[in-house]
């Protein structure tokens, strides 16, 4: 797995100062994506432990809120190191993670669904230029939805939570 960016605290993506990370690599070729460099999987710097170990302690920082996913796509990455990296977040640091995706969470495959299990908020579908609203929180189209995960497999959609909000 590559990675394109790590920012330590972030106050765009997701509530709260976040550290986030954005993977490289997506086959969603969205009109209008906001990240075309990173649709490359090779672009930017492999994913290593020593990393990953750096990421952990950002995140591990009291004024942290959370930890956010972006890419590129996160859904598209190696699923071992991508579940391992979220099964640790949870365990050391017991703090959130939002992560977003170009798939919608109904066509996930069941690969894909192992990872979300980790994830807490779930922003799903494609960017489509033509649903393009720049009033919505987290997202930039209208198909677009922020989803809660209850821990049991069950999604919610608090999209309309997230806008009146924030
Ligand atoms: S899914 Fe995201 S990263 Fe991929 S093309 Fe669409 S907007 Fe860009």
């Amino acid at each position: 797995m590559k990675y394109a960016q790590i920012r330590e605290f972030d106050v765009s993506n997701g509530v709260g100062i976040r550290t986030t990370l954005f993977v490289s690599g997506c086959h969603g070729l969205c009109d209008g994506c906001f990240n075309k460099d990173y649709w490359d999987f090779d672009f930017g710097t492999e994913w290593s432990k020593e990393i990953e170990d750096k990421f952990i302690e950002f995140g591990k920082k009291k004024i942290i809120t959370g930890f956010s996913f972006l890419g590129g796509e996160p859904l598209m990455q190696n699923k071992d190191i991508m579940i391992n990296l979220l099964k640790r977040i949870k365990s050391e640091t017991h703090k959130s993670i939002w992560m977003w995706t170009g798939f919608e969470l109904e066509k996930l495959t069941k690969s894909q669904k192992e990872i979300i299990k980790y994830v807490d908020i779930l922003v799903d579908g494609r960017f489509i230029i033509d649903k393009k609203n720049l009033k919505l929180s987290f997202r930039g189209s209208s198909n677009q939805r922020i989803l809660h995960n209850d821990g049991f497999g069950n999604w919610e959609n608090k999209s309309e939570f997230y806008d009146n909000k924030i």
